[in-house]
C-alpha cells in the first residue's frame, strides 16, 4: 500500500494495478464481502417471499484518501449536530413555522403536508416538547470542498439524515473489508453496529419494559436488508432484545394502541419499547391514506419513535437552509454552548436559500452553474442540478417554489481515482468523488430537556466523478471506507 505520509497528494490515488492483480485483488475483496455479511439481495422483482441467494454489496476496491484533520472535525462536530437536531425537533413553534400546513412548507408539499397534519392532530401529541421520549440515529453527510489549488481544504455538509439512516453496519463491514485487504494503521475503527444498537438499546431501557420489542418497520421488497438484520441481531445478542419486522400493510392489520395506556402492541400480544423506521421517509411508502393513519396510530403510542414525525421533519431540507439565516442557529444553540463551537458547525454549510420569494429564484437562476435545486425528499434522485436548473424553474408552479431550496454545490478535489465493483462485473477504474456520513444517536424529550447523545461511527459512498447523485441503494455508488492521510 501506497505510504501516506504528508506529502501525500490526491491524484497519485489509487495505485497502479497490472490487470493481473485488479483481478485478484477484487477476487479477494468479493469474497471477503460474501463471507462477512457485506450484502445485499438481488435485484429480482418482485422479491421472493424466501430469498435464496445474495450478491455482495457494490465495493470499492481500495479505500479512499482523507485528510485525518477533517475527518477529526466531522466526528467531532457530530455532537453538536446531535443536540441541534434533538432541541429543534422539540421547538413545536419553530418547526410549525417552516414544515408547518398553514404557513411553511406543509401548505405547498402534499407529502410534508400529511405528515404535519397528522402529528398536531389530537391526540397526536406524540412529539410535543415535554412528551414522551424520542430516538434519532442520524447520519450527517459531507463531501470535500476543495481551495483554489485542489487541495482539500474544508469540509461542508451535504444533508443531515433523521429518518432511516442506512449503512451504519455495512459500513463497518466494508472498513474491516479495507483493513484486511491493506493491513495498515491509518485505517480508524468503525464500530457503527454497536453504537447504533446501543441508541436503540438507550431508548428500550427508557421505555422501562424489559420483556417489550424492538419495531423494524420496513418496505416489502426492501434489498437492504442485511444492513437492518445485522443491527437487530446485535440487539439480540448484546442487549438480549428482541425485533419484530413489519411492513405499513402488515401493521394495518397487527398493530393496535391500548386506549388507556397507549401501549403498542402488535398481534395483540407483543409490546413495543421502541419504533425504529426504515420505510416512511418517501412519499411512494403511503400509497392510500390508510398508510398514513397506519403511521399516525404508531405516533399516537406510547412506544418511543426513531424519528418521531417532528423529528423527521426537523431533517427536511427546509430546515437545512432556514439554520443558515442570522440568528437562527443561536436560538438553539447559543445559550449552552461557546460561540467558538457554534462557528465550527456553521463553517460546514454551504450557501443556501430559499425559493419562495422572487429573489431567490431570480438569484438561483443567475448562479444556476454553482447549484443544487432540492425538494422536501429523501433516497437520492429528487435533486436538480445546474444547466437544468432554469428550465425547471421556468416549468415550477408559483405555489410549490416553497417546497425547494437552492445550495450552492461543494467542490470536491479532482484527479482522486478509484477501482468500483459491482456484483457480476469487474472492476471499473473511475475518477471519483466519496461522501463522507458520521452516524450519531440522541435520546431525548422528556421533560427536563436534557439530550442523551453520542457519535457512534462513520461511513463512505464513493461514486463516479460524473453522477451528480450518490445513492448506493439507487445504483449510483458503491461502499468504500477511508485511509487518514
Ligand atoms: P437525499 O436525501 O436524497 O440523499 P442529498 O441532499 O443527499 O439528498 O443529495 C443527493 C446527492 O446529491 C448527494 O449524495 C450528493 O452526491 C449530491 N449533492 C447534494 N447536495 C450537494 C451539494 N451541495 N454539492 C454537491 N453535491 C451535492
Ligand atoms: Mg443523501
Ligand atoms: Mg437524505
Amino acid at each position: 500500500m501506497a505510504s501516506t505520509s504528508s506529502r501525500f497528494t490526491f491524484s497519485e490515488w489509487p495505485p497502479a494495478l497490472s490487470e493481473a492483480q485488479l483481478e485478484a485483488l477484487t477476487l479477494y475483496a468479493t469474497t471477503y464481502a460474501l463471507s462477512h455479511s457485506l450484502l445485499y439481495l438481488p435485484a429480482v422483482k418482485p422479491q421472493p417471499p424466501i430469498p435464496d441467494s445474495a450478491i455482495h454489496a457494490p465495493l470499492s476496491v481500495f479505500p479512499s484518501p482523507f485528510p485525518r484533520r477533517l475527518f477529526a472535525l466531522a466526528r467531532r462536530l457530530q455532537s453538536t449536530y446531535n443536540i441541534l437536531y434533538a432541541r429543534i425537533a422539540t421547538n413545536v413553534e419553530f418547526l410549525d413555522k417552516v414544515m408547518g400546513s398553514i404557513e411553511g412548507v406543509g401548505k405547498v408539499d402534499d407529502f410534508v403536508g400529511q405528515l404535519w397534519t397528522g402529528w398536531k392532530s389530537p391526540p397526536g401529541r406524540g412529539s410535543r416538547s415535554g412528551g414522551p421520549l424520542q430516538l434519532g440515529l442520524f447520519r450527517s453527510d459531507y463531501l470535500l470542498h476543495a481551495g483554489p489549488n485542489n487541495e482539500p481544504l474544508g469540509l461542508k455538509q451535504v444533508e443531515f439524515n433523521t429518518i432511516s439512516s442506512s449503512f451504519g453496519t455495512l459500513s463497518e463491514r466494508t472498513a474491516a473489508l479495507h483493513r484486511y485487504l491493506y493491513a495498515s494503521t491509518d485505517f480508524p475503527q468503525n464500530d457503527t453496529t454497536a453504537g447504533l444498537a446501543e441508541g436503540l438499546a438507550a431508548a428500550h431501557a427508557a421505555y422501562g419494559v424489559q420483556e417489550a420489542k424492538v419495531l423494524f418497520v420496513v418496505q416489502a421488497g426492501e434489498r437492504n436488508v442485511f444492513d437492518q438484520r445485522l443491527l437487530e441481531y446485535e440487539l439480540l445478542e448484546k442487549h438480549s432484545i428482541h425485533v419484530v419486522r413489519q411492513t405499513f400493510d402488515q401493521l394495518a392489520v397487527n398493530a393496535t394502541v391500548d386506549s388507556a395506556t397507549r401501549a403498542l402492541r402488535i398481534s395483540n400480544d407483543t409490546e413495543i419499547s421502541t419504533v425504529y423506521f426504515r420505510a416512511g421517509y418517501t412519499p411512494t411508502d403511503y400509497p392510500t391514506v390508510s398508510h398514513y393513519s397506519t403511521r399516525f396510530l404508531l405516533e399516537r403510542s406510547r412506544a418511543i419513535k426513531c424519528p418521531s414525525i417532528a423529528l423527521q421533519l426537523a431533517g427536511g431540507k427546509k430546515v437545512q437552509q432556514v439554520l443558515t439565516q442570522p440568528g437562527v442557529l443561536e436560538r438553539f444553540l447559543g445559550n449552552t454552548m461557546p460561540a467558538a463551537q457554534i462557528d465550527e458547525l456553521r463553517a460546514s454549510w454551504m450557501g443556501m436559500w430559499g425559493l419562495d420569494e422572487e429573489a431567490g429564484v431570480h438569484k438561483a437562476r443567475e448562479a444556476a452553474e454553482r447549484l443544487v435545486l432540492k425538494p422536501q425528499r429523501e433516497g437520492g434522485g429528487n435533486n436538480v442540478y445546474k444547466e437544468a436548473i432554469p428550465e425547471f424553474l421556468d416549468a415550477l408552479p408559483l405555489l410549490e417554489r416553497q417546497a425547494w431550496i437552492a445550495m450552492e454545490l461543494i467542490v470536491p478535489p479532482e484527479g482522486l481515482g478509484g477501482y468500483l465493483v459491482r456484483a457480476g462485473s469487474e472492476a471499473v477504474k473511475a475518477d471519483v468523488v466519496s461522501e463522507l456520513g458520521i452516524f450519531g444517536w440522541a435520546l431525548f424529550g422528556g421533560p427536563e430537556g436534557d439530550v442523551k447523545e453520542k457519535e457512534v461511527g462513520w461511513l463512505v459512498r464513493t461514486k463516479g466523478k460524473d453522477s451528480n447523485e450518490g445513492g448506493v441503494a439507487t445504483g449510483f455508488s458503491v461502499l468504500d471506507s477511508l485511509l487518514l492521510v
